[in-house]
């Protein structure tokens, strides 16, 4: 069979063999309610439990700060969606950023149209959002601050510790989706003076469909999810008990290898990177430099190029990456993060997003690196726009 080389770790991971071996016995043995009284459910009440701890003891929490959910998502809506409502009388002013991911911005939009006022923070050309930018945007009515942990289309990293303590310090609640970053790079909620965290399982190596949200104590937030009393009388719904098992042990586990995985990663992403901008002329890195990225993300704009034909040649090559993120693939539109950055739409098309993971070879990068820049090449002969580039590149010289 032909070469197989999955580079869309951004977007999903596979489930780690191990994740779902600890999941199994609560599909099948364990099968109890956890709000079942009987001893039979004791198991699961107590599988739940253990997992709570083991996110707690990732992002430096209390057990009981933190709340499983659906997914990243739902996490993402509760923190805004919570804050917003139960802190009405305080204010009706949230300020995020322009190149937050669909789950926040579509939240932030919702609650604009229901009387708040959002402000989306513009970003540098790396990404980044200036804690200046934020201090300005700040008003009496500011009740919430959200900014992304790392992006998930760039990889930029967000200076959240800084952010953190601005916030703390005029009290106003700060939320960060840690959809990417938890278990990749080092996060401590009481360090950084996060007040609420989403996480996501299916990006460390845990199952698809579960996530969670921390929550510090005393953190005023309205219910999300109105039922029953899971979680506490805060989440309800039937726990998802293998999910959450799943959860817990990936989270263990990631965060277990994290400084050896992030050495490995890092230096085949940097391998990737040189590679590409040495093989591809004109190519273009989007997001910030090593030290402030994912270690596993590589963004690349190839002018001439639209980025689906390109995805759809390097599919038949075997290798599988993404343009723009996962979520919003399948529109035409050009990705909301890259325009933030200040991308034209030319390079914002022909954009390309390698993201790196456990299974990913040196073997896998040369393999990229001896198909790419051909189809690559071979595309911009086909290309108007690629001449056009050229005769205008070569008149301003
Ligand atoms: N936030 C970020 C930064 C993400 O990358 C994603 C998924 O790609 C999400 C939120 C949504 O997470 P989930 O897929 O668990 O709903």
């Amino acid at each position: 069979m032909a070469r197989q080389v999955y580079l869309d770790y951004a977007a999903t991971t596979f489930t780690d063999p191990r994740v779902v071996e600890a999941m199994n016995p609560y599909f099948t043995r364990s099968f109890g309610n956890p709000s079942s009284i009987y001893s039979f459910s004791e198991e699961n009440r107590r599988a739940i439990a253990e997992a709570r701890k083991q996110v707690a003891s990732v992002l430096g929490s209390a057990p009981e700060e933190i709340y499983f959910t659906g997914s990243g998502t739902e996490a993402d809506n509760w923190a805004l969606q919570g804050i917003a409502s139960k802190n009405r009388s305080k204010g009706n002013h949230i300020i995020t950023t322009k190149i937050e991911h669909h789950a926040i911005l579509h939240t932030g939009q919702f609650l604009q149209k229901n009387g708040y006022d959002v402000t989306f923070l513009d970003v540098d050309a790396e990404g980044r959002v200036s804690l200046e930018t934020l201090k300005k945007a700040v008003t009496d009515k500011t009740i919430l601050v959200s900014v992304m942990f790392a992006n998930n289309e760039i990889g930029t990293i967000e200076p959240i510790a800084e952010i953190g303590a601005f916030c703390r310090e005029r009290g106003i609640y700060f939320h960060t989706d840690a959809v990417q970053a938890t278990a990749h790079v080092p996060i401590d909620v009481k360090a950084m003076n996060i007040d609420l965290l989403s996480l996501s399982a299916h990006k460390f190596y845990g199952p698809k469909g579960v996530g969670a949200l921390y929550i510090k104590k005393g953190v005023k937030i309205d219910n999300f999810m109105h039922g029953g009393a899971q979680e506490r009388g805060r989440r309800a719904s039937t726990e998802n008990v293998a999910g959450i098992v799943g959860l817990g042990a990936a989270i263990e586990l990631a965060s277990s290898r994290m400084a050896s995985a992030s050495e490995r990663i890092s230096r085949l992403r940097d391998m990737l990177i040189d590679g590409v901008m040495k093989a591809v002329p004109h190519a273009k890195l989007n997001g910030a430099p090593s030290g402030e990225r994912l270690p596993n993300n590589a963004n690349f704009s190839f002018i001439g190029i639209e980025g689906e034909t390109l995805l759809l040649d390097l599919d038949r090559a075997g290798i599988y990456g993404s343009t723009g993120s996962a979520c919003s693939s399948g529109s035409l539109d050009p990705s909301h993060v890259l325009m933030a950055i200040g991308l034209s739409h030319e390079l914002a098309h022909g954009s390309l997003r390698l993201t790196l993971g456990e299974e990913t070879t040196e073997e896998d990068i040369q393999y990229v690196l001896s198909v790419l820049p051909g189809i690559v090449k071979e595309r911009r002969e086909m290309s108007p726009l690629w001449e056009d580039y050229l005769k205008s590149f070569d008149k301003g010289r």
